[in-house]
């Protein structure tokens, strides 16, 4: 269905609970055009301040059972004992009219997305500093108690031994670098010929005299 012509870029963004993912890449869409994030699917209960269809779409188990059965979800996994996934039919509808979109997904689901849709994914891991850093970051944010930091950190070294598979990986120690680096790559994945193939057509045609 998606024939790599004039298609959005699908960009995955994976990172341990508290590298900071969440807060890049806001600051990554509000200054790129054509670019939006995907609203995921989940079981886990809202945050304060968490509303469902802007951070989430939060659904019962039994609603996200379903919707897979259906097929509904591009790519879905187990995370933190909480299920998350992504609707197939809403990020493909973007890519069709040229739109990219962002996922923030972990390893599991960033593995699925690239073996289904291998030649329009993009995906970057983001690390922290440090162990430290990341802890006093889950702390900070203020969002999750004591146990739920704890687990988070145990989980942390399991998605961080996935960072290899991914085609970039950006170091979250200056939010203001790591956002620059974000940015670099949008920019240089864009630029590439494979993303070009209907507006170089016709310009090597001017150029070329064709
Ligand atoms: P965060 O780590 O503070 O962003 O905490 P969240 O509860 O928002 O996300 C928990 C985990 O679920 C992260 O590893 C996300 O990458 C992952 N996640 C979120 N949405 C999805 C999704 O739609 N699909 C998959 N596979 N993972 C998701
Ligand atoms: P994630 O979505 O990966 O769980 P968040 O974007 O929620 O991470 O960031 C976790 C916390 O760390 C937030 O309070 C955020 O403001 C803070 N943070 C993010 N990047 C940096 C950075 N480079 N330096 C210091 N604090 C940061
Ligand atoms: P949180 O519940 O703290 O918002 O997210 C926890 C983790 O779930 C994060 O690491 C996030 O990347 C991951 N996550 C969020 N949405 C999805 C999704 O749709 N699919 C997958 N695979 N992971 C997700």
């Amino acid at each position: 269905m998606l024939d790599g012509n004039r298609n959005g870029i699908l960009w995955i963004i994976s990172a341990p609970s508290g590298a900071g993912k969440t807060s890049l890449s806001r600051a990554l869409i509000e200054h790129t055009p054509q670019l939006r994030h995907s609203v995921s699917y989940t079981t886990r209960p809202a945050r304060p301040g968490e509303t469902s269809g802007e951070h989430y779409h939060f659904i019962d188990i039994p609603t996200f059972e379903q919707m897979v059965d259906q097929g509904a979800f591009l790519e879905h996994a187990r995370v933190f004992g909480n299920y998350y996934g992504t609707s197939e039919d809403w990020v493909k509808r973007q890519l069709l009219v040229g739109t990219d979109v962002l996922l923030e997904i972990d390893w599991q689901g960033a593995r699925q997305v690239r073996e289904r849709l291998p030649k329009h994914t993009v995906s970057i891991f983001i690390l922290p500093p440090s162990t430290a850093a990341l802890e006093s970051r889950l702390r900070q944010r203020g969002q999750d108690d004591d146990k739920v930091i704890a687990l988070r950190m145990q989980e942390a070294q399991r998605e961080m031994v996935h960072y290899d598979e991914y085609d970039y990986v950006v170091i979250n120690d200056s939010f203001e670098l790591a956002l620059e680096q974000l940015h670099s790559i949008v920019a240089a994945e864009r630029l590439r010929l494979c993303r070009h193939t209907e507006e170089m057509r016709q310009r090597m045609h001017e150029l070329l005299g064709l």
